[in-house]
């Protein structure tokens, strides 16, 4: 990932790829304390154009907001760098990571006296979840990991030292030979996807669980936006793992894994054990959308 041509912004400066380095001391490296984006640009008809750019930045700030952390720069800044990774590294699809990270300039919890340093990368990243398993859903396993409690680590932060739960998870369902894991709450409740939103369809309505220790996902968003333009009803509610089960359709959203259907939880088929017609609909919305191939809300859309 490091080895490669291109240019990576860094603190207000495009660097070329190989050189964008940050020394071992790096605050953020020890503690894991330092916030992220997960940001897709995809091809339109337009040109190269990044999808809800500023919710994402918007979730940064709070992110920092949260943490405690002063992100040096405005938002309008960030999101110019954004636009000037994709255009300059010359891709017209992109997955775009911007980080806020502590530097280097001392060590310990206090950390008072740290610069906050900031990047943003692109690079081509197709199918999060794989091209196959968009089309005919994956197999999750609920995990042996709970998700993190809203008051030990904060879940409405997408901070850094958040997603060694997330690993943990995803490694462990991946070991037993599933693609994805679903993680319940501390009360046992289903909760989210180890880097997505989930929803599960019974009788024709939509069912999220309400955002306690899930984080906002900006695909969820969308998602319920399409639905309500569909006259689809959606429900947002504790959710229990047998409700799962007996789903008539389950999908996941998230900016990398877009709309991924899921065809089995722990072994049981979920309706059909295929996708779903519902979730095959917005789907495909979704990517009408994100391509730039609807009318509505093309504010939602940033040219780069
Ligand atoms: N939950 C978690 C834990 C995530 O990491 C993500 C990905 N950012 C999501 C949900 C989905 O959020 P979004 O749709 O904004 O990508």
């Amino acid at each position: 990932m490091a080895d490669r041509d291109g240019l990576i912004w860094l603190d207000g400066e495009m660097v070329p790829w190989r050189e964008a380095k940050t020394h071992v001391l790096t605050h953020t490296l020890h503690y894991g304390m330092g916030v992220f984006e997960g940001v897709r640009a995809y091809k339109t008809p337009q040109g190269a154009a990044i999808f809800r750019l500023e919710e994402h930045t918007d979730r940064l700030f709070n992110s920092a907001h949260i943490l405690g952390m002063n992100i040096p720069w405005d938002r309008e800044t960030l999101n110019r760098a954004q636009r000037d990774v994709v255009r300059e590294n010359q891709l017209d699809s992109a997955y775009i990571r911007p980080m806020c990270f502590y530097g280097a300039e001392g060590m310990g919890l206090r950390a008072d006296n740290l610069d906050v340093h900031c990047m943003v990368a692109a690079w081509s990243w197709g199918a999060y979840l794989g091209e196959d398993n968009i089309r005919n859903g994956i197999r999750i396993k609920v995990s042996s990991f709970t998700r993190h409690h809203v008051n030990i680590t904060m879940c409405r932060a997408k901070a850094n030292g958040n997603y060694m739960n997330s690993m943990m998870a995803l490694q462990e369902a991946l070991r037993d030979g599933y693609d994805e894991a679903l993680l319940l709450d501390t009360s046992g409740y289903v909760m989210e996807g180890s880097g997505e939103n989930v929803f599960i369809v019974r009788d024709g309505v939509l069912y999220t669980p309400d955002l306690t220790s899930a984080l906002d996902g900006i695909t969820r968003r969308t998602v319920m936006t399409l639905c309500d333009e569909l006259g689809l009803k959606v429900v947002e509610k504790r959710i229990t793992r047998d409700e799962v089960y007996i789903a008539d359709e389950a999908f996941f959203t998230g900016t990398a894994a877009e709309v991924t259907p899921i065809r089995e939880v722990d072994g049981r088929a979920i309706g059909s054990g295929t996708r779903g017609p519902i979730t095959e609909r917005l789907q495909s919305l979704y990517f009408d959308q994100v391509h730039g191939r609807r009318d509505q809300h093309p504010e939602w859309l940033s040219l780069v």
